[in-house]
Order: structure tokens, then sequence, then C-alpha cells
């Protein structure tokens, strides 16, 4: 390792709502101090942190308002207090328990990135690289050692101990070659016609849809998926495609699985005459109904009325059909689709990782479209699933699932995507991590100081699971 090489405890890769989370995290136990004393470096392609890529989607949020603002509000006298008295948090607050706007969220994101970024740029020992693209990493010295490259182009390394990956992650259109549904390649015969749930959720996404479809007299789409990602296309569509172009029957959402119906309570799923659950269905902390594979705010709205629960009116516009292996039907509705929309989920970015020996580590998550990034605490697991020394991984489609403490319904297998629980019980896993690893050495300041900072670390605050949700 050259002897200039900057060393921190930890070098965190990506700024965004993840990458942030890990220190939020710290902030609610007491444990920001601890962390940042072993030198934390967060790189971060774009030229903030805190917002990621959650602001750019234009649609309501699938937690509450409440639940943004949770990771600011505790004890007084923290780095958040000016932010807890801003208009926008203020705004976020009286959602209360009602979605927001993801733009609001990505707005409120980038001020507390704002804030962290103070905070850990005055740390001694500690730096925040906007504008930075980590290129990849390889273990050296029973740490790792990242090659960066700055915006000017310059490459450099960085020498840590720990790596969290925080990367994000996106919907590659190579994997959909391998999908079959209703028992023929999802890509075949369709992929001029094809466009995918995320190119439809941003800014943008639903008028590029109506442009494709603006020739078409009565067009058909068949959204393909069954998750909140699927049901928030439906939504999108629904509500902002141009009426002419959503005649009776337009959109058809094709789903393997039964969509499930988040509840608060049993008696209020009864109340409306919901019964597609059982125990297994229930969160033992909270009693509420799929807490975390059910559909909330807009999108359970949406589906409620296509079931008809409680006796709502279903919308001719929308037509649910449910996916069989093999399915003549859906795929008819797909052949004869003028716009196929894909809802399959999302892959980890990761990073490309190398051994002390140079030779690339294979990841599970390489080994199949459905494959974890990360075990159950966080750990980055390799292709044969044992976990990579002092490599973590946390947010969208890393593949955390929640188990035992942190609750959830039994039957529950899909991933934890929010902002909430990282902020608080999955990112602590990963403090707890870092805190327990040795430095292997005392971090060196990476640039000249700047002033030291002013603001105390936050106070301890007791994780209330569910409190917030
Ligand atoms: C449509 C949609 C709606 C969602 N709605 C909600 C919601 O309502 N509530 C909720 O809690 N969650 C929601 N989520 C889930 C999740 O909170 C967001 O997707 C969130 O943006 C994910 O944060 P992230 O940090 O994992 O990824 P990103 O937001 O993608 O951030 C990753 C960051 O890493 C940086 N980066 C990546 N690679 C590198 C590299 N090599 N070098 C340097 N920097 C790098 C990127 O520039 C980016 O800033 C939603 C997700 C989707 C897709």
């Amino acid at each position: 390792m050259n002897i200039s090489t900057p060393q921190f405890g930890t070098v965190i890769i990506g700024g965004g709502p993840a990458g942030t989370a890990v220190l939020l995290a710290a902030c609610h136990s007491g444990r920001i101090k601890a962390l940042l004393d072993q030198g934390v470096a967060i790189i971060e392609a774009s030229d903030q942190i805190g917002p990621g890529e959650i602001g750019g989607h234009a649609i309501n949020s699938d937690s509450t308002g409440a639940t943004f603002v949770d990771c600011i509000q505790h004890g007084p006298g923290t780095i958040f207090d000016a932010l807890r008295a801003d208009p926008l948090t203020l705004q976020l607050l009286a959602a209360a328990d009602r979605a927001v706007p993801l733009v609001l969220a990505g707005a409120f994101m980038r001020r507390v990135g704002a804030i962290l970024h103070q905070l850990v740029a005055a740390h001694p020992g500690c730096a925040v690289l906007t504008g930075t693209q980590a290129l990849s990493a390889r273990r050296v010295n029973g740490g790792w050692q990242t090659r960066i490259r700055r915006a000017d182009g310059q490459t450099s390394l960085l020498a840590s101990k720990n790596l969290v990956l925080a990367t994000g992650a996106r919907q590659p259109r190579e994997r959909l070659g391998s999908e079959q549904i209703a028992g023929a390649p999802l890509l075949a015969g369709c992929a001029e016609r094809l466009m995918q749930s995320g190119e439809i959720l941003r800014v943008g996404g639903v008028e590029q849809a109506a442009a494709r479809l603006r020739a078409i007299p009565a067009p058909k789409i068949a959204v393909i998926g069954g998750s909140t990602s699927a049901v928030s296309v439906v939504q999108a569509l629904l509500t902002r495609l141009p009426q002419n172009l959503l005649s009776p029957g337009a959109i058809t959402l094709l789903h393997r699985r039964s969509l499930k119906i988040y509840f608060p309570t049993v008696a209020e799923a009864r109340a409306e005459g919901y019964t597609d659950f059982d125990e297994n269905d229930l969160c033992p902390l909270t009693q509420r109904i799929y807490r975390f594979a059910g559909l909330r705010f807009d999108q359970r709205e949406v589906i409620m009325r296509a079931l008809a629960i409680g006796g709502r009116a279903p919308d001719p516009r929308l037509v649910l059909h449910r996916l069989q292996s093999a399915d003549p039907v859906g795929r008819d509705i797909i052949a004869s689709a003028d716009l196929v929309i894909a809802a399959l989920g999302y892959r980890p970015n990761a990073l490309p990782l190398a051994d002390a020996h140079g030779t690339p580590i294979r990841l599970f998550a390489q080994s199949n479209p459905q494959a974890p990034l990360v075990d159950d605490k966080c750990r980055v697991l390799d292709a044969t699933r044992t976990p990579v020394a002092n490599l973590f991984g946390i947010g969208l489609a890393a593949g955390f699932v929640p188990r035992g403490a942190l609750g959830g319904e039994p039957s529950f297998s899909g991933q934890a995507n929010g902002l909430w629980l990282w902020q608080t019980a999955v990112g602590g896993l990963i403090v707890d991590a870092l805190l327990a690893a040795p430095a292997i050495t005392r971090p060196q300041p990476a640039r000249p100081r700047q002033a030291p900072r002013t603001a105390r670390p936050d106070q301890p605050l007791a994780i209330s699971l569910g409190a917030a949700e």
C-alpha cells in the first residue's frame, strides 16, 4: 500500500439515502462520534450527498411524510435543530401518516445530506468526496483499497479497513432476456414495445409513454409485475396519461402472485371484507397485515378498487390478469399490447471487487436475478454465499430481508427497501459491525483540515419499530 494513500476506518461508496442512512443510524444510536473517530470517507459520484435517486421519481411515496422526517426528530440540541424548523420539514410532518411526492422526499434528503456533509467533512480524519466515482476495490492488508476517479479525471486510491457498498440499483435490460412470462421469453417479439418501470416512474416517464402511444387508436398497455413498482406504474398511467389513450380495458396488470394489501389491523381488514391473509401474514410486533409486502397509499387504493374491496367500483380502464406458468391468454395480452412495461425489480449496482491477488471476487448477487447482495447482517456475500470480510451492503435491491427483532410478517420473502428501516435498525447492524472491527491504521486526513465542527453529535434514540411507519 502506498504510504501516501489516505487511510480510513470505513469508506462508504454512494452517498444516497442508503449511504447516508448508515450515518443517520449512528446518530440515532449515539455512536456517530465513535464512528467518525475511526475515519470515514464518503464517495459520491454526484455533487451532493443525501438524495440519490429518490427525488427523481414523479410519484407519491409508499411511506408516510412523518417517516421521512423521523431521522431528524430526536433530542433538542443536535445538528438537525435548524432543519426541524424548516418549512419543508413542517410540510412533510403535516402529511403525518399520508404519502408525499417523492420529489419532496428528495429535497428533504438533500438538506439532511448537506448537514451530514458538514459533520463528516469537519471531523478530523474524515472526508466527503463528491463528484467522485469509485471504480473498483481490492483486498489489501486485511482491508480494502478503493480506486476512485475525481471530476477532473484524476484517479487515486483510498485505503480503509471496511467498505460499505451503498451504490443503488438499476434495471439491467439484459436480465429481461432470461425472464419467462406466461410460459414464453419476455423479450421474444416485444423488445421494441418494451419499457421498464423505472423509466415510467421517473420525471417525464409517463409523457414518454404517451408519446409512443399518441398515434395509436385505443392503445393497449400490459404492465408485468405485482410489486409496489408495478402498481405505481398503473397508478401513474391511470392518472397522468391523456384520457383519450385510456379506453376501457386499456391497461392490464399481469401478476404472478396475489396482490397483497396492507391493513393496520385485522379488524379494519375484516370491516372492508378483506380476507386474503392468515396468521403468517401478520407482523408479530405490530399485528399489522402485510406490514412489509402490502400495498399502501395510492397503490393500495388502485388494487382495492380493482378487487372491489369494501364495495369499491372497479376502474373500467384497468384489468387484472393472474399469470400462470403456461398461459396462452397472458401471452396474447403481451403479444397484442402496444406498450409492455416490465416491473420486475432492480438489481444492485455494487462495484468490481478483487482479492489480494487481483483476482475478481464474484458475488452471490451475480449468480442469478433473485440472489441477494447481502445476508441478514448486511454482509456482502461471495459466489459461495460466504460473507466477504469487512464488506457491507445497504440500499435499493441489496436484498436485506428483515427478520426476528425487526418484525414483519413471517410470509414476507421480499426485500426491505425503505429509508426509515435503513436509518434505524438496518444501518444500525452495519454500525455495530464497523465499530466492532478494530481499525488497521490510525486515520489520516485526506486533505487540509477544515474548521472543527461545532455541532455536537446526536443523542441516542430508542428505536421503536413501526412507530413511524
Ligand atoms: C419507484 C421507487 C419508489 C420508492 N419509494 C420509496 C418510498 O416511498 N419510501 C422509501 O422509504 N423508499 C422508497 N424507495 C426505495 C429507496 O428508498 C429509494 O430507491 C432510494 O433512492 C434508494 O437509495 P440508495 O441509496 O440505495 O440508491 P440511490 O438513490 O440510487 O443512491 C445511490 C447513490 O450512490 C451513488 N453511486 C452509485 N455508484 C457509485 C460509485 N461507483 N461511486 C460513487 N457514487 C456512486 C449514486 O450517485 C447515488 O447518489 C423507492 C424506490 C423506487 C425505485
